[in-house]
């Protein structure tokens, strides 16, 4: 159904909609029963802007869960048999989903669309964390924009008869994260304290957007513990900086950021921020929410 343009009104081919159409109920096009693009996308806010460029036309898969972090997965042999019938797969890149070469060699689909959403953000606007580009670039809603263009590119290939209604739902939903990215500014900019330590270093992008500090971070790698040296440089660092909270994450323990915070002082607080929401979570569903919710709880500790 794909092949057909819309825009191309020639009888034959209006016909050809129309029966597909008819028959999307039974299914029309090689097995996609119904009729939308299946597509894959590694976190929630990919398969949240990939929601919002392709609206109707599209059915999004996730693969890591609500709780799981994207620097430890493994996909489930459900989430593989969705990817090998997906004809566009999103990931971050910049090393976040390690595992998505693999799976990639291993699922049978050679005319799937990869698309690497991060590979879209000019290499002037990366920033490294131990001599490795940082991946968590969704985290600015600035950068979050070439995400969002690289994806309705990668639906525009696979499914090029709605490149229209991918570059309006695009355009819309862009208009949306500058808006979102002019509130935080406001928000953030009366911050009255701008230094924070975080889990690991997720809030890269976003300090940097904003004018704050990520200070420090509990784990480089995420998972891997801290040494008590570790920990002893990041108390001094954190006293000698006044910092007063350490954002710590749903996707990991906060063992480690708890016993920092006390040995710091009694002013120092532990407070979690969602780097990736959850579609159960109203608070937290979409993307814009996420952010919103995340600023809120920032706010909080550092106003
Ligand atoms: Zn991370």
């Amino acid at each position: 159904m794909n092949k057909f343009h819309i825009r191309d009104s020639s009888p034959l081919v209006v016909a050809a909609i129309v029966v597909c159409a008819l028959a999307s109920v039974t299914g029309c096009g090689g097995g996609q029963a119904s009729g939308k693009v299946k597509v894959t996308a590694s976190i929630v806010p990919l398969a949240d802007f990939c929601r919002n460029v392709g609206g109707e036309l599209v059915e999004v898969e996730t693969m890591v869960p609500p709780g799981a972090s994207p620097h430890t997965f493994e996909p489930t042999s459900g989430q593989m048999k969705f990817l090998s019938e997906s004809r566009v797969f999103v990931t971050n890149g910049l090393d976040l989903e390690s595992w998505v070469t693999d799976i990639v060699r291993k699922v049978a689909n050679p005319g799937m669309v990869n698309v690497v959403a991060a590979e879209a953000v000019p290499r002037s606007r990366l920033l490294k964390t131990e001599g490795l580009y940082d991946p968590h670039v969704w985290l600015d809603p600035s950068l979050a924009v070439y995400e969002v263009e690289a994806i309705r590119d990668g639906l525009i290939e696979a499914d090029p008869a709605h490149e229209d209604e991918y570059s309006r739902n695009a355009a819309d939903y862009v208009k949306k994260l500058e808006t979102l990215d002019s509130q935080i500014k406001t928000v953030t900019s009366k911050f009255s304290s701008k230094d924070f330590v975080a889990l690991h270093p997720v809030w890269t992008y976003f300090a940097a957007r904003y004018g704050l500090r990520q200070a420090g971070v509990v784990e480089e790698l995420p998972g891997k513990e801290p040494s008590a040296h570790d920990i002893a440089k990041l108390v001094d660092d954190i006293k000698a900086l006044g910092i007063k909270v350490v954002f710590a994450e749903p996707q990991f323990g906060d063992k480690a950021a708890v016993v920092i915070a006390q040995e710091a002082g009694p002013g120092v607080v532990v407070r979690k921020l969602d780097p990736l929401g959850n579609p159960d979570n109203p608070d937290v569903s979409g993307y814009i929410e996420l952010m919103r919710h995340d600023v809120a709880m920032m706010r909080e500790a550092l106003k």
